[in-house]
């Protein structure tokens, strides 16, 4: 496959970073709480088996992932550990998860049929977690079916099938701790554990919190916590998170192709939508929206040059976008051939701050980049 230079643009993830969070995480939830870090989506981009590891090294017991197929990768790569996977779709194969012992989810009776012939296949019962809906109303069980779901769980658990291992929900406005949506939500998951417990289930764990809920609402906490954003170091809540001294572990760089002086009246990129009014330089990187850069960074986001931001200018294009590297009597801090900071950690801008630059969350902005960026672990 293509192989791209990494002297044009860069990924670097700090490992390091990630131990740290994953560490300052489990502090912070205390010894009675379970910590799984969420790496579904290539670990939110920052690559699914290295984070996986640096995971399990700072000790996190349980990693979580939306498709079998993420799952599977990870046991493909060596992780022994447990996993929890919760997304699939009618007519998809659970017998390969089975097999390699991890958590599958499910939300309906339909899937504990299919469920039943994919332990058949497998050869071993399976660990089954149930997922109720308290809320969000997206996937996981209605509160009216639930007591049919637990009810047909605890039969096929009698029967040998699988063993019920855990009972979770997931919270709609977390990142808003005092939204009243979280109180509900936190009572209609007690009462569904009650339900599930009165029908004779014992699961090891019973979760509701992502990052924003594991920080923000004690209450919510449970058995374990599953923490995606936070443990790459991103704020799940900005401007609401208590500092517990999270470092972001990814850096997204660029090397500057070119640079030239622009005069008053010169407009920049498709449609000319920034024009200099002073004499300014401006240097070109080569990313664009292509790589995951988003297009609304076009003439709001900044990028990290030697300690100093410095916007983007005009529309983000396909492979290529312009910044201004320097006003009218200052020169630029860097020169064709060197390195600037898309995203990274303080001074540099952060996701978190491109996230704000373009009307999105951090989630989107370190998920999505990529394309011909080449990726490195420290
Ligand atoms: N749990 C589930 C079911 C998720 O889908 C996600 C990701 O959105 C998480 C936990 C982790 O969320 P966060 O990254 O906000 O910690």
């Amino acid at each position: 496959s293509l192989q791209h230079d990494a002297r044009r643009a860069e990924i670097v993830v700090d490992l390091a970073a990630v131990r740290h969070n994953v560490r300052r995480l489990a502090a912070e939830v205390g010894p009675d709480v379970a910590l799984m870090v969420v790496v579904k989506a290539d670990a939110y981009g920052h690559g699914l088996l290295p984070v996986a590891r640096a995971a399990r090294e700072a000790g996190a017991p349980w990693l979580g992932v939306a498709t079998l197929d993420e799952a599977l990768a990870l046991r493909a790569g060596g992780d022994t550990g447990r996993l929890l996977a919760w997304l699939t779709v009618p007519g998809e194969d659970w017998a390969p998860a089975v097999a390699a012992d991890v958590d599958v989810t499910a939300y309906t009776t339909g899937e504990l049929d299919d469920l039943v012939d994919a332990v058949a296949r497998a050869g071993r019962p399976a660990r089954l977690q149930l997922k109720i809906d308290t809320g969000l109303n997206r996937g996981g069980c209605t509160p009216a079916d639930w007591p049919a779901l637990v009810a047909a769980a605890r039969e096929g658990e009698r029967a040998g099938h699988w063993r019920v291992t855990g009972i979770w929900s997931h919270l709609a406005v977390a990142d808003e701790p005092e939204h009243p949506a979280n109180d509900a939500q936190e009572k209609v998951f007690r009462e569904a554990v009650e339900t599930a417990e009165a029908a004779g289930l014992d699961p090891e764990v019973r979760h509701l919190a992502n990052s924003a809920g594991a920080l923000l609402r004690p209450s919510a906490r449970f058995d374990l916590v599953r923490a995606g954003i936070a443990s790459y170091g991103l704020d799940p809540a900005p401007g609401r998170t208590p500092d517990i001294g999270l470092r972001p572990a990814m850096t997204a760089s660029a090397t500057v192709a070119m640079t030239k002086r622009l005069a008053p009246g010169d407009g920049v990129s498709y449609g000319h939508t920034w024009v200099a009014d002073e004499p300014v330089t401006v240097g070109l990187l080569p990313v664009g929206y292509a790589d995951g850069v988003p297009r609304h960074a076009g003439n709001t986001a900044h990028v990290g040059v030697a300690g100093t931001r410095r916007p983007v200018r005009g529309r983000v294009c396909m492979d290529q976008l312009v910044v201004e590297l320097a006003g009218p009597g200052e020169e630029p801090a860097v020169a064709a051939g060197e390195r600037v900071v898309l995203f990274g950690r303080a001074p540099d801008p952060t996701a978190q701050d491109w996230a704000e630059a373009c009307g999105t969350i951090s989630y989107e902005i370190v998920s999505r980049i990529g394309g011909r960026f080449t990726r490195r672990w420290t």
